[in-house]
């Protein structure tokens, strides 16, 4: 595929403009120094079809939702309804300024009075802000709203975050980031928080601890009460991680299991796309005690006016203004039009689909825990790997040859030869269907002719690429 400025030519443009109506400052070397620039930008000049071509190709060189499915575990990579898009895109959200007179924005004020509303009620939380901009940037900001939370109090013995095997790798470094140290606790054979281990972890020093539930190998911790109360016993707070909240949405809320802050991942489960770098949201709600503590500004309402007002004790700004705005507006969207039963609805799809899928598949694969899931499972592929020298990075890379995204591969870290499968409530069982029929037969193939699994892709533009020369020598911008 050429790069736009391999299909530059001098002179080339797409537009016509009009002569010119309004004093000119200059042209040439005048026009840069009046730009502050020493030598002419390189943009490249090509016509309009070049560039419709150009992000055509773009597009068609990518694998996303639109195409196919998408099960990568973790990330939720559901069909966002385009409906929600087209709202963030109306030009009373799209053409304001954050620093505009609040009577002039009332309707986005509106909005995020409402989404902070909603999303307490889905969280069980009483404030939310929306600045952090992800999930790990939320992570941050709940890890600096408990650190506000121990100094307010003079508690400042407080300086590990327990942080269980099975976390994501966002974990342990938000924590690093907000100045703790992090202490790592095993789990359990069945994937879960070892009650003994974390009865061990905690004491007079512990300011917190970090969980998801369900957990990274998609299981719900039967044990949670017991979990937060122990940490709580301790002094210190919990932090639910909300990446997998598409499994319990309307169902379960991590305020009722005893967590003291949250974030969410809007871009995960509430109908932003993402993968590519955003933007994304993480809010990040938390319990009425925490809330002087919150970043940015909390909007408020008298008599239908909304307006801003300050935190008593606010941690400061972790973003600027009001954080992705228009990825909040498309969540509220989401979150109106399924309504209380749409998100209970689509959570339990989400597991349905799931099982259903992990049940299928386990006819062929070997499930790492062998429990009933939540919206996602992992499967080992070590056995393959021992007997076929097939490994779960082979299956992956066979998937793309059906236009499948592959699962996500070697996570969490505590299951050998991983594949983290997550279908999502957005994939029809014809769909689903698809999709074991080219797992099972990658499967067959990976005994008859394990040499193809092992140079596969075979049908994208590229094969495979040098993922330690992509990793440690990284080339980010075009050679000019
Ligand atoms: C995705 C994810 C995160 C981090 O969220 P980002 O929005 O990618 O920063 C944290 N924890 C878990 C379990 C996740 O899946």
């Amino acid at each position: 595929m050429k790069l736009i400025f391999e299909r530059s030519v001098p002179g080339r443009r797409c537009s016509i403009l009009p002569e010119c109506d309004v004093p000119v400052i200059g042209t040439g070397e005048k026009l840069l120094s009046a730009a502050g620039r020493k030598s002419p930008l390189r943009l490249p000049q090509v016509s309009e079809n070049d560039i419709s071509r150009h992000y055509t190709a773009l597009a068609n060189a990518t694998h996303g939702v639109n195409d196919g499915s998408y099960p990568l575990g973790s990330c939720t990579m559901k069909y966002n309804p385009k409906l929600n898009d087209e709202m963030a895109s109306l030009p009373g959200f799209t053409r304001i300024h954050p620093l505009q007179p609040e009577e002039t924005v009332q309707g986005c004020l509106h909005v995020l009075h409402d989404a902070e509303r909603v999303f307490c009620e889905i969280t069980g939380m009483d404030a939310m802000t929306f600045q952090p901009a992800a999930g790990a940037h939320g992570e941050f900001t709940g890890l600096l709203l408990i650190r506000a939370y121990h100094e307010s109090r003079g508690d400042v013995k407080r300086t590990k975050i327990i942080v269980p095997d099975s976390a994501h790798g966002t974990n342990p470094a938000s924590a690093t980031m907000a100045g703790y140290q992090v202490i790592n606790i095993p789990s359990t054979k069945e994937g879960c928080v070892d009650l003994e281990a974390l009865k061990a972890a905690v004491g007079e020093d512990t300011a917190g601890l970090m969980l998801t539930n369900p957990n990274t190998v998609g299981l719900f911790d039967k044990n949670i009460l017991e979990i937060t109360r122990i940490v709580h016993e301790s002094g210190g707070l919990c932090y639910y991680d909300g990446a997998n909240l598409n499994a319990v949405m309307g169902v379960a809320r991590p305020g009722d299991m005893g967590f003291d802050t949250v974030h969410l991942n809007l871009h995960k489960t509430f109908s932003t796309p993402h993968g590519g770098g955003g933007p994304g949201s993480g809010p990040v709600g938390c319990k009425a005690f925490l809330g002087k503590f919150l970043p940015g500004k909390e909007i408020r309402e008298e008599n239908g006016v909304f307006y801003r007002a300050d935190y008593e004790k606010s941690i400061g700004m972790v973003r600027a203004f009001y954080g992705n705005f228009l990825v909040v507006v498309k969540a509220l969207c989401y979150a109106l039009t399924l309504g209380a039963e749409g998100i209970r609805d689509a959570a339990h799809m989400a597991v349905l689909n799931a099982n259903y899928l992990r049940v299928r598949l386990s006819e062929a694969y070997h499930m790492a825990y062998q429990e009933t899931c939540m919206h996602e499972f992992v499967m080992t592929l070590q056995p393959e790997k021992e007997e076929l020298q097939v490994s779960a990075m082979d299956i992956a890379k066979a998937l793309l040859d059906y236009g499948i995204h592959p699962p996500t591969m070697y996570f969490p870290l505590i299951v050998h030869e991983a594949l983290m499968v997550e279908p999502t409530e957005t994939e029809s069982p014809e769909n689903l269907e698809e999709l074991i029929s080219a797992f099972m037969e990658i499967h067959r193939k990976a005994q008859e002719d394990p040499k193809w699994i092992r140079s596969a892709p075979h049908k994208t533009e590229i094969s495979r690429l040098d993922e330690v020369q992509a990793a440690r020598n990284p080339k980010l911008h075009y050679e000019l």
